[in-house]
């Protein structure tokens, strides 16, 4: 293999020092979020035993007629919404031909002549637009399973699941844009409700197309690499395959060049190996689906998805910086999921207090997340609950308990559930503010510490914070460390009790 070629931003230095660029295009696959499939009334679960969810007609079976499903064209118009597209009033369904032991009709449902939109895109960080060819329907094929013995075994439950399929221009120029693009394109199709857009589940599948070319130079053949499970492969298969296609021209033998074809990514050894030979639309025989008509959107259905529309991620970043007062980084933590935006603003909300709310969701809330001990997919199984975490930030504010306390009291929480308040008295983390056991504390502390007590006495404030730490271990950390502050500066403030 020949040696990493050097990047310099998005374009690559070769042998002779020509520079290259590469362009990027990627297909996205998604899976909707609805109850039903796209055509019929089976329901959808990822993991149910095989052929349990079917039908005559998402088996194919003659006779049987599809009728669509309202809610995928809702949860596709809210997308085509989210992306700034421009929603087709007048979309109809095509029939695309292919032969695989999946694909029971023998055809896909899916969408050519007239997308349910058009247009539309997304920004990325450096301000840079992407662009959406299109955005279509389309029915999911069930799954060939190759690996579980002689044969090859069909599971049809997959088989009409409703799916859109998004199509940017040749936009993107780096391994970075374009994960960068898959990041905050499956934001979106969370905040929207569109798709769970689980990758580990399949419900999110990207097709990536690349070429090369010198700069300057039109561009040279484009190559797809096909089904990459994760936005990591997606980095990975575009930091191999660029530098091999301008390996290959600048090796010199056009037998060598890159075709057109498919290829697949080999996670494990870091290399794309060749798939197939592309077929071209041609190949598919579309044609109109004669069992569906034409179907128009009408303005107030649009309008219904505007409006119910929530707000999405960009716009709840901004909201975060102006309104509520938080870092550009805490925003971005917070709003990496819709539940996790949701949750956090819940917080707030309860609390009165965003700030504390973005550091008590930011950090132990979002640790609790992602440990593999509590074993929760989602912010929404943890035991714990924005009122719960409310409380936690009111029992500090009220001086129940400390910080320290606070902690250990959410973490109880979160992993058995619980009242906060009821959790603070069994867990004996009470805050002591009682003045007369602070006080017995604080002058056993200056005793036992004459020499800080001397400098803060001789006006160096940051001697009390020693005396502080005194009082906290001999109350086992239970004690006010604010109140245990003032009662200490007064016992031996500067230029106090000691004259000389
Ligand atoms: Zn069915
Ligand atoms: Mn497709």
């Amino acid at each position: 293999m020949s040696p990493p070629l050097r990047r310099e931003g998005a374009l690559w230095i070769g042998a002779e020092g020509t520079r290259w660029g590469a362009v990027i295009g990627l297909e996205v696959h998604a899976q909707l979020a609805t109850r039903t499939k796209l055509f019929c009334g089976c329901a959808y679960r990822f993991g149910a035993p095989p052929n349990s969810l079917v039908c005559a007609l998402c088996t194919g079976q003659p006779g049987t007629l599809p009728v669509l499903n309202a809610e995928a064209l809702a949860l596709a118009v809210r997308v085509a919404l989210a992306v700034g597209a421009d929603v087709t009033p007048l979309t109809t369904f095509d029939r695309k031909h292919y032969f695989y032991c999946d694909l029971p009709k023998n055809y896909q449902i899916s969408q050519l002549a007239a997308p349910f939109c058009t247009g539309g895109g997304i920004t990325l960080g450096s301000g840079k637009r992407v662009r959406l060819t299109r955005i279509h329907l389309e029915e999911d094929a069930g799954k060939a399973i190759h690996d579980r013995g002689p044969g090859t075994l069909v599971d049809l439950n997959r088989a009409g699941v409703p799916l859109i399929e998004s199509v940017t221009e040749a936009d993107l120029e780096t391994p970075e844009e374009a994960v960068e693009y898959l990041e905050a394109l499956k934001e979106l199709l969370q905040f929207t409700g569109a798709s769970s857009a689980d990758m580990e589940k399949g419900e999110l599948r990207c097709d990536v197309n690349v070429s090369v070319r010198p700069e300057g130079e039109p561009w040279r053949t484009k190559v797809e690499i096909k089904n990459l499970n994760s936005f990591r492969n997606v980095g990975a298969a575009l930091e191999h395959e660029i530098p091999r296609q301008i390996g290959a021209y600048e090796a010199g033998d056009p037998a060598g060049f890159p075709v057109q074809e498919t290829r697949l990514f080999d996670a494990a050894a870091g290399v794309t190996r060749v798939m197939r030979r592309k077929e071209g639309a041609v190949d598919y025989r579309y044609f109109p689906e004669p069992d569906l008509p034409p179907f128009s959107l009408s303005p107030a259905f649009v309008e219904e998805q505007r409006r119910t529309l929530p707000e999405l991620p960009a716009a709840r970043r901004a909201r975060y910086l102006a309104e509520l007062g938080l870092s550009p980084y805490d925003a971005g933590v917070l709003t990496t999921s819709r539940a996790v935006a949701d949750f956090f603003e819940a917080v707030a909300r309860l609390s009165g207090r965003p700030k504390d709310a973005a550091n008590w969701v930011g950090n132990e809330v979002l640790r609790a997340l992602s440990d593999p001990a509590i074993g929760a997919s989602s912010i929404d199984e943890l035991a714990a609950s924005p009122f719960d975490v409310a409380q936690v930030i009111e029992l500090v504010r009220t001086g129940r308990v400390n910080v320290p306390g606070a902690r250990t009291v959410l973490r109880a929480c979160i992993q058995g559930g619980g009242d906060p308040r009821e959790l603070v008295r069994s867990l004996g983390l009470e805050q002591v503010r009682d003045t007369g056991a602070l006080e017995a504390w604080c002058r056993a502390a200056i005793e036992g510490n004459p020499r800080a007590a001397e400098e803060l006495r001789a006006g160096k404030d940051k001697a009390v914070g020693a005396l502080v730490g005194a009082v906290m271990k001999a109350s086992g950390g239970k004690a006010d460390p604010s109140l245990a502050r003032e009662i200490l500066l007064s016992l031996v403030g500067p230029g106090d009790g000691a004259p000389t």
